[in-house]
């Protein structure tokens, strides 16, 4: 099976790479920055009309030949896709590129008429060779000893003056025949516990991001009601963007840990579709909304990609299924606990008395198996 995968390198560049490298940062910054402002002239710009546009600025302004081509088309291109996410609601309107935010550009790989590639990673040597550039001493992977992977692209990128390459290969995945799975576990997602499981483990949200999220409610108020164009108002989106990026670095390794755990002890993980979750649409707070919806979005994402390098398996119960209100025991419906303040209730038919989320996960489990004798079937 083949999967994308990416290498995040340290690069060491010296005084000349690092005048270059910069000048690359900056011109991907003057295409992203000056084609947005042509699609905000003419909403109908295209990506081709784009392109063509492009060998007219070329001329206009020489230094952009300089630089290598792809960065120049892939501005355009995470351009496009800007604008996409934004017409389909996934994002914000883009912004103007500042020199403050974090850098980047990305080219791709291809190989001349002779066979040799643009990009090459050496890790006998350390060394990264990048289009338009001399080799650059690269730190990273220290037990990998070879680097015979199909690189489709890299990502150079400035954080904190700090430099780092991104690169994305498609590696061949030995998939291994798939076992007889010795555990399968039912899963639920939810706001309070963010993970409760059929085997009736419960993970809570950290205290330290409960803290966070909080303070970044309370701020998100205080910048509404503070006066635009004002000093204080500034202050507070500063603040906002730095709580911002603590609450989602403690998040990933948070979640890292949760998924990778729950990947390693079990064979197959059952969890909910969460497109439609009536929790995310009854919310009321849009803060606790959007950071409730991208965590578990977050977790199932890990599951999914953690699953294809453990060999184990992801199934995913339909949006539909009414996972909270069955009885586990008798499979009796009861809707009334579809109040969510309902946390624990008894089944009037069976009088089994059910912890809410154990319950719900329970039932996940049960579709969760169901699934699988069909792919049972399938395959004998
Ligand atoms: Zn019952």
């Amino acid at each position: 099976m083949l999967i994308y995968k990416t290498y995040k390198f340290r690069m060491y560049p010296d005084l000349d790479q690092v005048q270059k490298l910069n000048s690359f940062l900056g011109t991907k910054r003057f295409i992203y920055n000056y084609y947005l402002n042509e699609k905000e002239k003419n909403k109908n710009l295209t990506f081709n009309q784009m392109k063509q546009d492009l060998v007219f600025l070329k001329d206009k302004h020489h230094w952009l030949k300089e630089v290598d081509d792809y960065i120049l088309l892939n501005a355009l291109d995470d351009l496009e896709n800007a604008y996409k996410r934004f017409y389909n609601k996934l994002s914000g309107k883009p912004k103007h590129k500042s020199y403050n935010s974090i850098q980047s550009y990305r080219t791709s790989c291809k190989k001349d008429k002779k066979g040799i590639t643009n990009i090459k990673v050496d890790l006998e040597n350390n060394v990264i060779k990048l289009p338009k550039l001399d080799e650059i001493k690269i730190k990273g992977y220290r037990k990998l000893k070879e680097f015979n992977l199909k690189i489709i692209n890299a990502t150079v990128l400035k954080e904190a003056g700090k430099y780092y390459v991104l690169v994305l290969v498609l590696e061949n995945l030995k998939t291994e025949p798939l076992k007889m799975p010795k555990s399968i576990v039912g899963v639920d997602l939810g706001v309070k516990d963010i993970i409760t499981t059929s085997n009736g483990l419960k993970i809570q949200k950290i205290k330290e991001l409960k803290k966070l999220e909080n303070k970044l409610k309370g701020l998100n108020k205080w910048l509404s009601r503070s006066k635009l164009g004002r000093k204080n108002h500034y202050k507070i989106i500063l603040k906002i963007e730095k709580i911002n990026q603590k609450i989602k670095n403690i998040r990933k390794t948070y979640n890292h840990l949760i998924t990778t755990n729950l990947i390693k002890e079990n064979d197959i993980i059952v969890i909910e579709n969460l497109k439609i979750n009536p929790m995310i649409i009854d919310a009321k707070d849009k803060i606790a909304k959007y950071l409730y919806n991208t965590s578990l979005n977050e977790i199932i994402h890990n599951l999914r990609y953690k699953a294809t390098w453990y060999n184990k398996r992801i199934y995913q119960v339909s949006t539909y299924y009414p996972s909270s209100q069955l009885c586990s025991n008798c499979k009796n419906k009861n809707s009334k606990v579809k109040d969510l303040s309902v946390r624990e209730w008894e089944c009037p038919r069976c009088h089994f008395v059910h912890d809410r989320d154990i319950n719900a996960s329970l039932n996940i489990l049960d579709e969760g198996l169901k699934l699988y004798l069909k792919d049972l079937q399938k395959f004998n």
